[in-house]
C-alpha cells in the first residue's frame, strides 16, 4: 500500500448535480464549490479521485464513448477552475441489466470497494488515511470496507437519505457535511470528532 492520502469523491450529486442519467456532456454541471474543494486538495497534496457508479452504459442508456465524453467535460471545467483529479474511476457494470460484459457481478460497483482498491494499486494510496465522500449511504460502505473514513454530503440524494434513510445504512458516515468543500476541510482538518 502506498503513502499518499487520498480523498475519493462520488461524481453525481456530489461533485456534480444530480440530474438524473447524464447522457450527454451538456447535462453535466459542476456544483458551486466543487472547484474550490478540488483545489484545496490539490494544494494539500491529497489525491483527489473519483469514484463513479455509471451503470447507465450496462442499461444501455449511453455509450461507453459517451460517458468519456462527459467525464472529458468534468476535467476541463475543473481545469478551467484551476482543479485537477488524479484519478476518474468507473463502474460501467449493472448485475442484472444488460448485456455482456456490461451485465456481470463485479467487484467495482459501489457499495463494492473496487475501485477504491484499484485506484490505491494505481495511485500508491493510504487508504487508512483517507475519506470517502458521497450522497448515498452506498457511498459510505466503500469507505469503511477499505479502511477509510466515510462522510455524506447533504447535496443530491444526500439531504433525503440523511433525513429519512439513515436508519437503514449499513454504515453510519464519521460525518456529515453540507456540501463537498465542507467534507474537504473535515478530511483535512484533523477534526474527526
Ligand atoms: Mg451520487
Ligand atoms: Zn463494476
Amino acid at each position: 500500500m502506498g503513502s499518499r492520502p487520498a480523498v475519493f469523491i462520488d461524481r453525481d450529486g456530489t461533485l456534480t448535480e444530480e440530474v438524473g442519467y447524464v447522457n450527454h456532456p451538456s447535462r453535466l454541471r459542476l456544483l458551486p464549490r466543487s472547484a474550490e474543494a478540488v483545489r484545496r486538495l490539490n494544494q494539500a497534496g491529497v489525491a483527489a479521485v473519483v469514484a463513479t457508479n455509471q451503470a447507465g452504459v450496462a442499461r444501455g442508456y449511453f455509450s461507453e464513448e459517451v460517458l468519456h465524453a462527459v467525464n472529458a467535460a468534468l476535467v476541463g471545467q475543473l481545469k478551467e477552475a484551476g482543479a485537477h483529479l488524479d484519478g476518474l474511476y468507473v463502474c460501467l457494470h449493472h448485475p442484472s441489466e444488460g448485456e455482456p460484459p456490461y451485465r456481470a457481478a463485479c467487484d467495482c460497483r459501489k457499495p463494492q470497494p473496487g475501485l477504491l482498491l484499484r485506484a490505491a494499486r494505481e495511485l500508491g494510496l493510504d487508504l487508512a488515511a483517507s475519506t470517502m465522500v458521497g450522497d448515498k449511504a452506498s457511498d459510505l460502505e466503500p469507505g469503511r470496507r477499505v479502511g477509510a473514513r466515510a462522510v455524506l454530503v447533504l447535496t443530491g440524494y444526500g439531504l433525503g437519505e440523511w433525513e429519512y434513510r439513515r436508519r437503514h445504512f449499513a454504515v453510519p458516515p464519521d460525518h456529515v457535511a453540507g456540501d463537498l468543500l465542507d467534507a474537504v476541510e473535515w478530511a483535512l482538518g484533523g477534526d474527526r470528532s
